[in-house]
C-alpha cells in the first residue's frame, strides 16, 4: 500500500503555491503588487517535551510548511495622523480581512481570534519601543492549523519579519536573538495564550539541515547538524488528528506538579537536578505521581543532550532509541499520551522506524518517526493499517527535512 506523502523536501522557496497565493491575494485585495514577501515555518520538536517551562532543553527543527506574508506600507493617504495609523490584514485560511489601528494594538485582547496574533506582534514591538509602520498584509500558509506544528508561531514570526523589514528594523537594530521573545510576548500578552519560547525560537532561528538546540533558561542556541537528506533519512510526521482532550487543564496540572516538586527539592527549576542525582531526588518526594513527573523531566533533559552529542558527530540513526525512550517516558511517567499516539508509535517501530515519539504538548497531535527515506511509505502504511485495525480515523502523513527559519523571499 502506498500512501500519499507530501514532499517535505520541496519547500516553497518563493515560487511555490503558498507564495503565489499570498502574492495574488495581496494584488486582488489591494489592487497593486506587494512591496515584499516574507515567510516563516512551522516546526516539529525532535526531542525535549515539557522541558521548556522547567528551564530545560528542547531540539526543534523547522518544517518545509510555511506561513507567507505579502505586505506593503499603507498608502500615504492612510498614514495621515499617527493615531489613525492602521493595519489591514487578509488571511486565506480564515477567509477574512480585518483592520485595526494603534489604539486597538495598544490594548491587549482588543483584536480577538486570529487577528490577535497579528495585532499582538504590533503591540509587542511598540511596547518594546519600536515604531511599527502602518501596513497592508495578505497571508497564506500550508502549516496545518492547530495540529501542534506551530502555525501560531509561524504566523507571528512571518508578520514580525515583514513588519520589521518594512519599518527598516533590520537585524542590526533588532537582533535576531531578541525576536523570539517579542513573538512569544505577542501570543502570551496579547492573544492570551500561555506558551513557552520554543515555537517562536524555532520559527525565527532554525537553519536548513540543522536542528535548534535551545537552552530555555539562557536562550542560548546551537545549530546542530541534522542533515537527514545526506544520510538517506527522513522524519515521517503522522498527524493523528486525534481530538485534543483536556489539554489546557492537564498542561496546567503538569506545570504545577513540576513547580511544586522543584520547591520540595529546593531548586528554582527541575533543570537543576542532574540525572546522576535522580535516585536521591526521587527519595525526597512524597508520592509516586510526583516522582514520575520529575523522572520524566530529568531524564528527558538528559535525552536531549545525548541526542545533541550524537548529532554533533553525525550519528543520526543512533538517536532512534532516545526518541522511543522519550515516548515511553511521556506515556508512563508524564502520562500525556493518548491511545492514538501510542498506536502510531508502536506501528511505526514495527514498520521499521529507527525511533518514534509523540511530539508536542500531548493528548493528541503528531507523532514523528525517524525512517530511511525510501522506507517512509512502508512505515506510513503500517501506521495506517494499525489505525484501521483500531477503528481510528485515518491519520495524515508527510515527510519533513529540516528547513530554514523566517526570511524575506521576495
Ligand atoms: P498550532 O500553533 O499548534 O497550530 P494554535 O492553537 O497555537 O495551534 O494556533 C492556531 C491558531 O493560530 C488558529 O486557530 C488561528 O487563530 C491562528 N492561525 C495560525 N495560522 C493562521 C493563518 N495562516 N491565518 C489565520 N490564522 C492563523
Ligand atoms: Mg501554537
Amino acid at each position: 500500500m502506498t500512501l500519499p506523502l507530501a514532499d517535505g523536501g520541496a519547500r516553497d522557496s518563493g515560487a511555490g503555491p503558498v507564495t503565489r497565493r499570498a502574492h495574488d491575494g495581496f494584488r486582488q485585495r489591494y489592487g497593486v503588487p506587494p512591496a515584499g514577501v516574507w515567510a516563516a515555518p512551522g516546526r516539529v520538536n525532535l526531542i525535549g517535551e515539557h522541558t521548556d517551562y522547567n528551564d530545560g532543553f528542547v531540539l526543534p527543527f523547522a518544517l518545509p510548511h510555511r506561513t507567507v506574508v505579502a505586505a506593503s506600507l499603507a498608502e500615504p493617504a492612510e498614514q495621515a495622523a499617527p493615531a489613525e495609523q492602521g493595519w489591514t490584514v487578509w488571511s486565506e485560511q480564515s477567509g477574512e480581512e480585518i483592520a485595526f489601528n494603534t489604539a486597538d494594538a495598544d490594548r491587549p485582547g482588543a483584536v480577538d481570534g486570529w487577528g490577535g496574533y497579528v495585532a499582538g506582534v504590533v503591540w509587542a514591538l511598540r511596547e518594546a519601543g519600536y515604531a511599527v509602520p502602518a501596513a497592508r498584509l495578505a497571508i497564506a500558509s500550508d502549516v496545518p492549523l492547530g495540529a501542534g506544528l506551530s502555525s501560531s508561531a509561524a504566523l507571528e514570526a512571518a508578520v514580525l519579519t515583514a513588519l520589521t523589514d518594512l519599518g527598516g528594523l533590520g537585524p542590526d537594530r533588532l537582533p535576531v536573538d531578541r525576536r523570539p521573545a517579542l513573538a512569544q510576548r505577542a501570543e502570551n500578552g496579547y492573544a492570551g495564550v500561555p506558551c513557552g519560547i520554543m515555537d517562536q525560537s524555532a520559527s525565527i532561528r532554525c537553519r536548513a539541515g540543522h536542528a535548534l538546540f535551545l537552552d530555555c533558561r539562557s536562550l542560548d542556541v546551537e545549530h546542530v547538524p541534522f542533515d537527514l537528506a545526506a544520510a538517506g533519512l527522513a522524519v515521517l510526521v503522522v498527524d493523528t488528528r486525534a481530538p485534543h482532550r483536556h489539554v489546557s487543564g492537564e498542561y496546567a496540572a503538569r506545570r504545577a506538579a513540576c513547580e511544586r516538586a522543584a520547591g520540595l527539592l529546593g531548586v528554582p527549576a527541575l533543570r537543576e537536578v542532574p540525572v546522576d542525582d535522580l535516585p536521591a531526588a526521587l527519595d525526597r518526594l512524597p508520592d509516586d505521581p510526583t516522582r514520575r513527573r520529575v523522572r520524566h523531566v530529568v531524564t528527558e533533559n538528559h535525552r536531549v543532550r545525548e541526542t545533541v552529542t550524537l548529532l554533533r558527530s553525525g550519528r543520526i540513526r543512533e538517536i532512534g532509541p532516545l526518541l522511543t525512550a522519550s515516548h515511553a517516558s511521556m506515556r508512563d511517567d508524564f502520562e500525556i499520551t493518548v491511545p492514538e499516539v501510542d498506536v502510531a508509535v508502536t506501528a511505526a517501530l514495527a514498520g521499521g522506524a529507527y525511533g518514534a515519539r509523540m511530539t508536542g504538548g500531548g493528548f493528541g497531535g503528531c507523532v514523528l518517526a525517524l525512517v530511511d527515506a525510501d522506507a517512509a511509505d512502508r512505515v506510513a502504511a503500517t501506521v495506517g493499517a494499525a489505525y484501521a485495525e483500531h477503528g481510528f480515523p485515518p491519520p495524515t502523513f508527510f515527510t519533513a527535512l529540516p528547513c530554514t527559519g523566517a526570511e524575506r523571499i521576495h
